[in-house]
């Protein structure tokens, strides 16, 4: 028996699946999860020492790749201070803003630890400011865990969401409408039938969730347009694509300004950190200010921030998303022309540090067509990676990052990689 596969067994007996996050299970490709050790730069190594190059980069965060020395001089000299205070502090205001000095729809942000946390809030304000229940989502974003996000379309456009999870009542999620991604005619419809009533549309502008689907710009310009007509709030949950695609922002590379933005992920970069933030306005319905209740007992923690603004201050350096997105157009190319040696269907998308690829002949443009990926090819080139040496993440519905730490050696001994997984697939 494998350490990999003991440290499974025990993990089993303790934590539900072994996990403490779903997909980490390998459930959607089988075998089991490698128990991670220690990384450093594009590396991980697992419990048994193997090496694996990190195309995960712990689902987003590690944009610089693990360990920067910057980063973790930063976070060392923080823990000495102090690991939480339950006050404010100087630290908050300089990563908040840090954060708006880049984030030009942003006036002001609150701080708090999870992506599912600021996608929550970011709803609750939407909904407190504008006095409305229902809200739009699309099939395939994913915005986190709270219950009204747990949702699959119902059966047409007059009948509102179902639950995807058990535990949650449908009363909860009757006011969150599921729309197709990037149909426009739909997005109209359901504006005209339903646009008195919704307090916000909530987007992943370049979808990481369904592998990676970029909005059309003109769906992305609807979206803006129909909320400002009907007085909704465009929400952005920009949690994996902010300071990821690029300094922008999804926002930035299509054009749209939201009202609310949800960050995550890069800015907590590796630590538990997450942000929503929008116009003054509109964020000073938060309380202690406003009447919209929001509260967190690590927000803003210490270690967080510190660690949070070492990773912004390296990434808003001259130069870093051209050489960021320079390496990832490198890998999705040489993964490209591999795979067409081999004859296998394929295509590839990509934008900064973040990128898909999809086993069919073109770009799917929303959840349906992405999930006619046959899962059992991606599962053979997942496990032939991983048996290679390169991680990439275990679910054909999630997107890939590449970090600034990744070489050129490193993409090229991945595209070898793939080469050979390729000539056993077709
Ligand atoms: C990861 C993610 C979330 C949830 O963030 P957590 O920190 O995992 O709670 C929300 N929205 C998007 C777009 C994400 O990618």
């Amino acid at each position: 028996m494998t350490i990999n596969t003991q440290l499974f067994d025990r993990a089993r007996a303790v934590i539900p699946g072994g996990v403490n996050s779903p997909v980490r299970a390998f459930k959607a490709v089988g075998g089991t999860p490698r128990f991670i050790s220690r990384a450093q730069g594009a590396y991980m190594w697992d419990a048994e020492g193997a090496r694996y190059i990190d195309y995960i980069g712990s689902w987003g965060p590690m944009i610089l790749g693990h360990g920067h020395p910057a980063v973790i001089e930063a976070v060392q000299r923080a823990v000495t201070e102090g690991l939480s205070f339950g006050a404010p502090t100087e630290r908050e205001i300089e990563l908040a803003e840090a954060i708006l000095a880049l984030m030009p729809s942003m006036e002001m942000v609150r701080l708090v630890s999870s992506g599912t946390e600021a996608g929550m809030s970011a709803i609750r304000l939407a909904r407190g400011a504008t006095g409305r229940k229902r809200i739009i989502k699309f099939e395939g974003c994913y915005h986190g865990h709270a219950d009204a996000l747990l949702v699959k379309a119902g059966s047409g456009l007059a009948t509102f969401g179902q639950s995807t999870s058990a535990g949650v009542p449908e009363e909860v999620v009757q006011h969150t409408l599921v729309l197709e991604f990037n149909n426009v005619a739909q997005l109209d419809e359901a504006f005209a039938l339903h646009g008195a009533d919704i307090a916000g549309l909530i987007i992943e502008a370049i979808a990481g969730n369904m592998n990676f689907v970029r909005a059309t710009p003109e769906f992305a310009r609807r979206c803006r347009e129909l909320c400002t007509q009907h007085g909704a709030l465009l929400i952005v949950d920009e949690v994996m694509t902010g300071f990821r695609v690029g300094l922008g922002g999804a926002q930035g590379v299509l054009g749209i300004r939201p009202d609310i933005t949800v960050l995550g992920k890069v800015i907590g970069g590796g630590m538990p950190l997450a942000a929503f933030g929008g116009s003054r306005a509109i964020m000073e319905q938060m309380a202690p200010t406003g009447p919209v209740y929001q509260a967190g007992t690590l927000s803003g923690n210490p270690v967080a921030t510190a660690c949070g603004l070492a990773t912004l201050k390296e990434i808003a350096k001259p130069g870093f998303y051209e050489a960021l997105g320079a390496k990832t157009q490198a890998l999705v190319q040489g993964l490209q022309a591999a795979a067409d040696e081999a004859g296998v269907p394929f295509c590839t998308e990509h934008e900064g540090g973040m990128f898909g690829f999809f086993l069919l002949p073109e770009l799917p443009r929303n959840y349906a067509s992405v999930m006619k990926s046959e899962s059992a090819k991606f599962n053979a080139l997942f496990h032939g990676l991983l048996d290679r040496g390169v991680y990439i993440a275990p679910a054909l519905y999630e997107a890939g990052f590449v970090s600034a730490a990744h070489t050129d050696e490193d993409i090229a001994a991945t595209v070898a990689a793939a080469r050979e997984v390729f000539a056993k697939l077709r």
